[in-house]
């Protein structure tokens, strides 16, 4: 009997998922990318104090070509919403975005015609961190909840396909 017919079937795929979902997570690479105040609190995680650098991420890149993790930190402005676009489309796939505190995520107290009210109007937002500010020991929280939807990913799915998908499927219902 050859090796093939000895191991459960899928077994092969299951491990190559694991591996690389572990490879992703513990190497993700956060976009330089700070809109307001929560940014201060983002920038002090990556700090010695907290150290965000255990977990694989201390790299903060200023180019959106060298990163996969947009953190949102802090509101955004009708005019900056076209930039915060552009930055998600030249970040390399697979991507994700963390909304950072209640203005990215909600507009939160600016309702107001300036601000746009949620980020996920303008990109898909992977994991929502409440707050105003959220404390750095949330940041990490946040990111470590975000870690395991990495770890769970299955390969080669167009993520962005698969949002599209399920909004058309929400409007529908
Ligand atoms: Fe500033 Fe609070 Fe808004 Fe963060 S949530 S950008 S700390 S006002």
């Amino acid at each position: 009997m050859g090796i093939e017919e000895k191991l459960p079937s899928g077994f092969m795929l299951t491990s190559v998922e694991v591996l690389a979902g572990y490879m992703r997570k513990a190497s993700l690479w956060p976009a330089t990318f700070g809109l307001a105040c929560c940014a201060i609190e983002m920038m002090t995680s990556g700090a010695p104090r907290y150290d965000l650098g255990r977990f694989g991420m201390e790299v903060f890149r200023a180019s959106p070509r060298q990163a996969d993790l947009m953190i949102v930190a802090g509101r955004v402005s009708q005019k900056m919403a076209p930039v915060v676009r552009q930055v998600y489309d030249q970040m390399v796939n697979p991507k994700w975005v963390l909304s950072m505190g209640v203005c990215a995520s909600s507009g939160g107290m600016f309702n107001n015609y300036a601000i746009v009210q949620g980020v996920d109007h303008i990109v898909p937002v992977d994991i929502y961190l409440p707050g105003c500010p959220p404390r750095p020991e949330m940041l990490i929280n946040a990111i470590l909840e975000l870690h395991q939807q990495i770890q769970n990913m299955p390969l080669g799915v167009n993520r962005e396909e698969a949002a599209r998908a399920a909004e058309a499927a929400a409007l529908k219902a």
